[in-house]
């Protein structure tokens, strides 16, 4: 019997995880990415000049159970390693002081990873936070209390890439569940980059499966018959899909609102900056959290340090080169703190890549959500799908349930335009 042929179009994380479980029992993929290269947003770059940097930084938390499936499948779990196992560092520009704080809430049993202003009816307002049913604007939820800028506004930037007064409680809440588990609230950051540790591992686990990767191939139209697929024109070629094949879309959700015009997408997004300055680093990484300051976190590789500003709508637009400085002049005397020869007057050569679509905007409102199968034999993908904060986590998920729709339309036959499942938070 022929092995069932999927076509995924998109090689970002949720392209990739769809490949993963299409052919994790034999099955056989084709993936088509309109990029030179697999990733999407999570890439390195390769600019002449040999300095090498991802994107951005992507951090991960243990409690990402998908994601570190993920890493298993493709044999890179253990290139994901915890550069801050003693509590996260935060430096407060405005005391000057460092001080760590730990990610999972039993840590906070000790005064010395206690979030600074932490009270009592703060664990009330946390409690709320990681149950509340209706969704409101997370600063709305916490209120003006000293956690909101030692802890919530932080966090809540960092997981939805939205600021905390239009940010969706739920969202966050579903995060801070997930981190109360045991062992849960760890953070991870790859060990040497993107490509090496993430891209590259999963693209030689499905090369070793069959899979093909076609890169420069950008999907034009989809060719439609009797509610299916029957074709992708794609750059050069058009392929033509045969009764049992299926198609997975991973893609964003602007290509999907061009590809399917009347689809339901959402529609607003969110910034993130990421500046990379070439300094002698440290073997091991180090990952420091800011406030008071433009930077928000910076992570410390052996050859370069890495910036992120998340939620950058107010600076995205402004000249890079002034950004730059202006952030170089905050962190250098930290890094000189940490042992790097870093001056706040000897800027060293430095890139600004700024993501304008990094994210979907998370606010407190529904999103708009397209169904799962806009056609019998074609499902979407990409880490805007469903209710979850965007991430990899999320891209991972979406690649599997689209999978798995496409798998039970094919056992039942559904018909096209079935509803979005709800999403189920699995217990451990
Ligand atoms: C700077 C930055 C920092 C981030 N930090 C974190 C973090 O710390 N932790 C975390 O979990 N997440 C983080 N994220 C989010 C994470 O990167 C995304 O959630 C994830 O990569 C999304 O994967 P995806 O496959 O859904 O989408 P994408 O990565 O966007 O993949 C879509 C792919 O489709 C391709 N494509 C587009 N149009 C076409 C077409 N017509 N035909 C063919 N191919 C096409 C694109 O080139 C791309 O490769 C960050 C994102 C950015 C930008």
């Amino acid at each position: 019997m022929r092995a069932r042929r999927t076509h995924i179009v998109g090689a970002g994380i949720a392209g990739l995880s769809a490949a993963l479980a299409a052919t994790a029992e034999g099955g056989e993929a084709i993936l088509y990415e309109a990029a030179p290269q697999a990733g999407g947003r999570c890439r390195t770059l390769y600019p002449a000049g040999g300095f090498t940097h991802d994107n951005g930084t992507h951090v991960l938390f243990t409690a990402n159970r998908r994601a570190i499936g993920f890493l298993e499948t493709v044999g890179a779990r253990q290139l994901w390693i915890e550069p801050e196992p003693d509590g996260l560092p935060i430096h407060d520009a405005g005391t000057e002081q460092t001080s760590r704080i730990g990610l999972s809430p039993w840590s906070w049993l000790f005064p010395s990873r206690r979030p600074r202003g932490l009270g009592l009816g703060d664990l009330g307002r946390l409690l709320r936070l990681a149950l509340c049913s209706s969704d409101r604007p997370v600063a709305e939820l916490i209120g003006d209390r000293p956690i909101m800028k030692s802890l919530i506004e932080p966090l809540t930037i960092a997981v939805l890439n939205t600021p905390a007064m239009e940010a969706s409680s739920q969202r966050l809440g579903f995060a801070l569940r997930r981190l109360v588990r045991p062992g849960a609230g760890k953070l991870l950051v790859a060990r040497h980059g993107l490509d090496e540790d993430l891209v590259r591992p999963a693209l030689d686990t499905l090369q070793a499966r069959g899979a093909q990767l076609l890169t420069g191939q950008r999907l034009r139209c989809v060719l439609t018959g009797h509610d299916r697929a029957i074709g992708l024109a794609l750059t050069d070629r058009t392929v033509a899909l045969g009764p049992d094949d299926r198609v997975v879309l991973a893609l964003p959700p602007w290509e999907i609102a061009r590809l399917m015009p009347n689809l339901p997408v959402p529609d607003r997004f969110e910034p993130i900056l990421n500046i990379h300055y070439r300094i002698c680093g440290l073997d091991r990484p180090r990952f420091l959290g800011f406030v008071g300051t433009l930077a928000q976190w910076v992570l410390i590789r052996d050859n370069h340090v890495s910036v992120t500003v998340s939620a950058a709508g107010e600076l995205v637009d402004r000249n890079s080169n002034e950004i730059a400085s202006a952030i170089w002049r905050e962190i250098a005397p930290v890094l000189g703190s940490l042992g790097l020869d870093a001056a706040a007057s000897r800027q060293p050569e430095t890139r600004v890549v700024k993501e304008r679509r990094a994210t979907i905007r998370q606010a407190a409102c529904p999103l708009p959500q397209p169904p799962l199968l806009p056609l019998a034999n074609v499902a979407l993908a990409g880490d805007w799908i469903g209710s979850l904060p965007a991430t990899i986590e999320s891209a991972v998920i979406a690649g599997q349930e689209a999978i798995m729709a496409l798998q039970h339309a094919y056992r039942t036959r559904l018909p096209a335009a079935a509803p979005h499942p709800q999403r189920v938070e699995h217990a451990a």
